[in-house]
């Protein structure tokens, strides 16, 4: 099924519960503008290749559009569209004055060389550079795309408007107009909200057990920070499988599988090594279904469907993915009494030191890792007690209560317009 229908499921719900203004949800429900681009790219070996991308602008009326670019062969422009969607209802969720977008490129960027990647990323900026804009749209990373391509980007629209503008785009390295605090702020901010649910739900570290699924920008930092609070991480896997350990004890050591996955490719490679004798490598739906306290899903969507809700032993299933789990599998994981904490909270630390970078950019301001951690966890919290009001006035998962708390303040919005 196409992913912006498991969105637009999620926008019923919550709407049907909180009575949301039915003529707000019909805006909603559709995106203000969707962009399709072609790409003309000059490979290495000297042929021109055309690459097809896309830039979706769901909503903005709390302020710019903003969202992520990803370079995935998967790609398509109803997960886009779902992605735009989820970005306004998550930039609401925590109230920062940002609307929701997103952009894609089909392109396998394994298959690319450096010199092929920076055409393809300069080629994307250049097509989408006339509706783009520090006021009107700001882009950032997403699956596959990092600070490196962000500065190429960040160029390309600066030749392109005639001077420098590091406010059109985030997630930029500290020495190009970066904020600190940005890599790791899609993890630490699913920390401080996970801290929350451990205040909440009586959660020990110590005596808890995590798996983490995708092992990038998102799932591999989280892993870092998950260890030095004391959890348990008795699995992590990234596309070519799983590592998880055996027997008792501290579980695997997040720095060492980041020093081998980027030596040799991936956190399997790991298995074996010193240091990782006791563990084994098990295929991608053996891993989710394992048994454990926390489940971190940070790869991609649909990784939970109908079709396997049922055979998951976790307690808790947190997003740090967008997507990852299917409105029928919503259903079943709550039958079977598993919270989950959702996406568009669970990871909206990442859009919001975006916002924090995009504000230093525009006011010509350079904030300190302790400033951005202060306001972050203060972002953070403050929605977690948002959201959990509103799941325990409406007797609703925890993901309604998101897109009851995202909607009320865009209802807000949309009524004094
Ligand atoms: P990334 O490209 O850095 O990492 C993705 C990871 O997932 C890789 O390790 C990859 O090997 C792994 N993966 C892919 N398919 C897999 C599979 N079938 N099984 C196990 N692992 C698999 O991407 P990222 O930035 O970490 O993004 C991951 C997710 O988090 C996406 O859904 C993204 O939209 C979301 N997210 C990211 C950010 C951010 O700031 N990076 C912010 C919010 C949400």
């Amino acid at each position: 099924m196409a992913l912006i229908e498991n969105t637009l499921k999620q926008i019923e719900k919550a709407a049907a519960l909180m009575h949301l203004d039915p003529e707000l949800k019909m805006i909603l429900e559709e995106q203000m503008r969707v962009v399709e681009v072609s790409l003309p790219v000059r490979l290495d070996g000297g042929a021109l290749k055309i690459f097809k991308g896309y830039r979706v602008q769901h909503n903005n009326f709390a302020g710019p559009f903003k969202g992520g670019i990803r370079f995935h062969q998967q790609v398509d422009l109803s997960e886009v569209k779902a992605l735009a969607t989820w970005m306004t209802m998550k930039c609401s969720v925590v109230g920062i004055p940002m609307g929701g977008g997103k952009g894609g490129v089909i392109v396998n960027p394994k298959e690319l060389s450096e010199g092929e990647l920076e055409r393809l990323s300069r080629a994307y900026a250049r097509a989408i550079a006339p509706i783009i804009g520090p006021f009107v749209d700001v882009p950032a990373p997403d699956v596959n795309t990092n600070p490196k391509i962000m500065s190429w980007m960040k160029d390309e629209y600066s030749k392109f408007v005639g001077r420098d503008c590091p406010g059109v785009i985030t997630g930029k390295p500290v020495e190009d107009g970066g904020s600190v605090g940005r890599d790791t702020a899609t993890a630490q901010g699913g920390i401080y909200v996970l801290d929350m649910l451990a205040e909440d739900q009586g959660i020990n570290p110590a005596e808890t057990t995590v798996f983490i699924q995708g092992y990038g920008n998102a799932g591999g930092v989280m892993a870092k920070l998950l260890r030095e609070k004391g959890y348990v991480i008795k699995g992590v896997s990234d596309s070519r499988g799983g590592l998880v350990a055996t027997g008792d004890g501290l579980g695997l050591d997040p720095e060492k599988i980041s020093a081998i996955k980027a030596e040799k490719g991936s956190v399997t490679d790991a298995h074996g090594q010193a240091g990782f004798e006791n563990t084994i490598i098990c295929k991608d739906q053996e891993f989710l279904t394992s048994e454990c306290d926390i489940l971190i899903l940070a790869a991609l969507e649909n990784q939970v469907t109908a079709e396997n809700a049922d055979k998951f032993r976790a307690k808790f299933i947190f997003e740090l993915a967008n997507g990852p789990v299917t409105p029928e599998a919503d259903k079943i994981l709550g039958a079977k009494g598993i919270m989950i904490v959702p996406d568009i909270l669970a990871n909206a630390g990442g859009v919001t030191v975006s916002y924090f970078e995009w504000y230093q950019n525009v006011n010509g301001e350079k904030w300190t890792y302790e400033q951005v951690q202060e306001k972050l966890i203060k972002i953070m919290q403050d929605a977690y007690k948002e959201v959990a009001a509103n799941r325990d006035q409406h007797s609703c998962d925890m993901r309604t209560a998101a897109f009851i708390t995202a909607m009320e303040r865009l209802e807000k919005i949309w009524k004094g317009k």
